[in-house]
């Protein structure tokens, strides 16, 4: 008997036909003996719909009076779904209890809208597993020290179950969604891009953060520091087939020494579009420059990707950095209100149609020449590189944003992942 924790996505939750194959699926891995906690999403469309509700009445962002509010009315979507699952495994015939987070409780900080778990206590979930019912948590929220009610941000729900899972040390941890795994590429782009059947978790991390949206990032954080035995597998299969067949299904997140030594240099390769490029040219060489102008961007809560800065010519150097699309007008901005002047730039220039290409693997600790051959291919394809950075595990370029699938195809191609055994 194990302990197993499955969640389950807004698009397998999304009607209550589908609710009802969810449950026929918990039913059947707790009739195999297991003992089952669940954390569903909402149903799908369903929090973008709750949000939409509250922006029609303000628009206004982020007042902390209205991100609570936000948190309250976001949570609700998740609450219906733990309900109308629990009611569909009492249909099965099958003992089953819901809870919101603040009944567990899952307590978090005081971040509304994107909280971080603090800790879980799990004695009300472990009397009723004993008692042989399926727990139902709500994915997405928690509760405060204040007692509010808290969301973990976007996606997260996949957060909460890898967070249950690591409180009550389950056996493994089942995300259950709408693609079959994780695959060495989006397949919408390559479509000879390849599952993986395992992939070691610092990759998943980087292809995470680096724009894959198979797992939300935190929750590939948290499986990595609480070595949560992970899984990512489609909702999609007939809930009735073969529950080993099912086990082996999809992509198994694996901690490093479990990774064969066969494994392909390069597992996959992640892109963004969600970037843009913001530089200053002119700018005195002098130490504190970085300081005088990332210090203000950091204050104002943008998050900085790539940044470099340029070999001195005559004292002055350029400095570029990249940030989401979205902080791109702020950014503009701040530059040129309170960094230009300050530092004495001679002009603060952008572009927001940039995007960010990316090779991952574990691979490239051990090998040299694994970044040349990407930047090879981009030449051979004629794109330019605007920026280069590196990790131990990946190489990102960023480049101009109509050459994003074209890179991405040749470098699958280059890299021989189509074919590449994992
Ligand atoms: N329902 C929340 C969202 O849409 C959380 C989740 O689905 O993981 O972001
Ligand atoms: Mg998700």
């Amino acid at each position: 008997m194990a302990l197993i924790v499955h969640k389950y996505g807004g698009t397998s939750m999304g009607s209550t036909e589908r609710i009802r194959n969810v449950a026929k699926r918990v039913a059947k891995w707790a009739r195999a003996g297991h003992q089952m906690v669940v954390v569903p999403s909402a149903m799908s469309g369903e929090t973008n719909r709750l949000l939409g509700l509250a922006k029609e009445l303000s628009p206004e962002k982020s007042t902390p009076e209205l991100l609570r509010e936000l948190d309250m009315i976001a949570s609700t979507g998740e609450q219906v779904s733990v309900g109308l699952l629990a009611i569909a495994l009492q249909a099965e015939g099958m003992a089953s209890v819901s809870y919101a987070g603040w009944q567990v409780p899952i307590k978090t900080d005081t971040g509304y809208t994107k909280a971080r778990i603090a800790s879980i206590d799990d004695a009300r979930v472990r009397a009723d597993l004993a008692e042989g019912k399926v727990v139902i948590i709500t994915g997405f929220q928690g509760i405060d020290p204040e007692g509010n009610i808290t969301t973990l941000g976007r996606g997260g729900s996949d957060t909460s179950a890898v967070a249950v899972a690591a409180a009550m040390k389950a056996d493994e941890c089942l995300i259950y969604t709408d693609v079959d795994g994780v695959y060495t590429t989006d397949p919408r782009i390559v479509p000879e891009a390849r599952r993986l059947k395992t992939i070691s978790f610092e990759e998943m991390l980087e292809m995470a953060s680096l724009g894959s949206k198979v797992l939300q990032i935190r929750s590939v954080e948290f499986a990595g520091k609480y070595r949560v035995p992970l899984r990512v597998l489609s909702s999609f299969t007939p809930w009735d087939i073969d529950i080993d067949e099912e086990a082996r299904s999809g992509t198994l997140i694996t901690f490093e020494e479990d990774v064969n030594m066969e494994q392909a240099l390069v597992s996959g390769i992640a892109f963004s579009r969600d970037e843009a490029k913001v530089s200053l040219h002119g700018v005195p060489d002098r130490p504190g420059i970085a300081y005088q102008i990332l210090g203000p961007v950091a204050d104002a809560n943008i998050d900085i990707d790539v940044i470099i800065q340029n070999v001195a010519h005559d004292g002055k150097t350029d400095f570029s950095f990249t940030v989401n699309r979205g902080d791109y007008g702020r950014t503009l901005d701040l530059l040129k209100t309170q960094v230009q002047g300050e530092v004495g730039a001679a002009e603060v220039v952008g572009d927001p149609k940039i995007c960010k290409v990316s090779i991952i693997g574990i691979g490239m600790r051990s090998h040299v020449g694994i970044a040349s051959k990407m930047f090879r291919t981009l030449s051979e394809e004629g794109i330019n590189i605007q920026m280069i950075s590196t990790s131990e595990i990946k190489t990102s370029v960023v480049i101009d944003e109509k050459y994003m699938e074209l890179a991405v195809r040749a470098l699958h191609k280059a890299f021989d992942l189509e074919q590449a055994g994992s």
